[in-house]
């Protein structure tokens, strides 16, 4: 992220959420934004992420500048790349658990697309939901559906907004367990927007926003060092 400014309009007002924020991430790390509610965490991750376009500065994923492509470059880019776990989970309301999950790997055109997808709810403790539709599920059961859907995009980087949110402590502890289990195993970065500082405490690197303002940037105790 190379000073990353997001301003909005309203009002006749010019309101400045993000104000030239720059860092980079390693493949491979676990990086965490944290801050005050409002102070721009989720507009940080929605840039990084390619969803959304910064007012000016530069985003690289995986070194591909993303503000000069266009909507349809993006969304390549983002399949070929990214997983995301949202605040308000975003499955597809008029498809199954199963189906929601299926839909990464027929993009990529994978054959038994549906066994694949099983065995991916199985592993986040779904294996006998997948005919539900997600107003049929609780929002920790939808939670881990889109955990099952981001390990079927097989992402080279996974973002992920207050995962843990909506979670009871059991629910929250088994999907953490498998975010980390997917950096362990398949070297996914995680870039994660966490309230839970015990939560960002376990990844190698924290941000922490304020006002919009990047004030600091801390190597916890979990980094790798390498030379
Ligand atoms: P939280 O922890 O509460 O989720 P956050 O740190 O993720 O907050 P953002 O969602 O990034 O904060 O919002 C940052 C600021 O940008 C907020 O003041 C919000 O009201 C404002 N904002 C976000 N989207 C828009 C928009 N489309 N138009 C105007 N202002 C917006």
């Amino acid at each position: 992220a190379e000073n990353l400014t997001k301003t909005y309009q309203s009002a006749g007002r010019t309101l400045t959420v993000l104000n030239s924020v720059s860092f980079d991430i390693q493949a491979g790390d676990t990086f965490s934004i944290v801050g005050p509610s409002g102070s721009g965490k989720t507009t940080l991750l929605g840039l990084c992420a390619g969803l959304d376009r910064a007012s000016s500065g530069s985003i690289y994923l995986n070194n591909i500048k993303l503000d000069t492509l266009s909507e349809d470059q993006r969304a390549a880019v983002r399949n070929q790349y990214v997983g995301f776990i949202f605040q308000n989970f975003q499955l597809l309301p008029t498809l199954t658990a199963l189906e929601n999950v299926m839909v990464p790997l027929e993009l990529r055109g994978e054959r038994r697309v549906e066994k694949t997808a099983q065995e991916l709810l199985e592993r986040v403790g779904l294996g006998q939901r997948g005919h539900h539709y997600p107003t049929q599920l609780s929002g920790g059961e939808q939670q881990r559906v889109s955990l099952a859907r981001a390990f079927a995009n097989r992402p080279k980087i996974l973002f992920a907004d207050e995962p843990t949110g909506n979670l009871d402590a059991d629910t929250s502890a088994t999907v953490v367990d498998l975010i980390f289990e997917l950096n362990r195993e398949a070297g996914t970065t995680l870039v994660l927007v966490t309230h839970d500082l015990e939560l960002a405490a376990r990844t190698q690197r924290i941000i922490r926003i304020k006002g919009g303002n990047l004030v600091s940037d801390t190597l916890t105790e979990n980094r790798i060092i390498t030379n």
